[in-house]
């Protein structure tokens, strides 16, 4: 159900049958933006299964209504899951009916459409930075711009375990954000051909934010 590639070892992509199924159909251009808005929503929640497959647990006794028995708990850090506003807004929900506990930062940044470089607006995730696994959230890795200033900011703020959730991924930017961070843990439905010249992932899905939000 997963599959590395050779020449990005930090890039997990999860091949789950239910998961390339809503990805094809949130590619079509006809899928209008509630059924779009599901399929991220529900696509998130399928990848984050994958995602946190090696979360650490310890044991934990039970009191079942017969008797006591061993089980377990999830340990360690707590999770905290930073989409990148605003596209990235789409994949919370899902990853918190998996994880109700996880907690939520935003990092706000857009593209300057000249440059396609990054601009920072707004940054705030929880307290205790290096007791938490962080979870970044944007549903297209593009040029890696994006993910490479959120990844900085967060380590900025002393965060130290970071992965990077994203739906549709292109070469150009697994290839920049593991040059610039070669520990972060990618994960991906889709590893795509290549951006065309405005930095947009070919074949893709378009404009996520536009397409969740109903904007354009
Ligand atoms: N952002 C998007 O929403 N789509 C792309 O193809 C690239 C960046």
């Amino acid at each position: 159900m997963i599959e590395h590639v050779a020449e990005f070892p930090a890039l997990t992509i999860i091949r789950h049958p239910l998961v390339q199924h809503k990805l094809t159909i949130l590619r079509d251009q006809r899928t209008q933006t509630k059924h779009f808005k599901e399929l991220v929503d529900e696509i998130s929640m399928l990848m984050a299964y994958e995602a946190t497959a090696d979360l650490s647990i310890e044991p934990r006794a039970v009191e079942t209504p017969l008797e006591r028995t061993d089980g377990w708990h999830i340990s360690g850090k707590k999770l905290t899951v930073v989409p990148i506003l605003r596209a990235g807004l789409g994949m919370v929900e899902g990853i918190l009916r998996l994880v109700p506990s996880a907690r939520v930062g935003h990092i706000g940044l857009y593209r300057n459409h000249d440059t396609l470089e990054p601009v920072d607006y707004y940054f705030k995730v929880p307290s205790e930075t290096a007791e938490r696994d962080f979870l970044v959230l944007d549903p297209m890795l593009a040029t890696g711009g994006s993910a490479v200033s959120a990844v900085n900011a967060l380590k900025k703020a002393g965060a130290e375990r970071i992965r990077f959730l994203c739906i549709v991924a292109a070469p150009e930017g697994v290839r920049r954000l593991t040059t610039a961070h070669p520990e972060v843990q990618i994960y991906a439905a889709a590893l795509d051909r290549q951006l065309n010249s405005v930095g947009y992932i070919l074949p893709g899905l378009g404009d996520a934010g536009d397409r969740l939000f109903g904007t354009r």
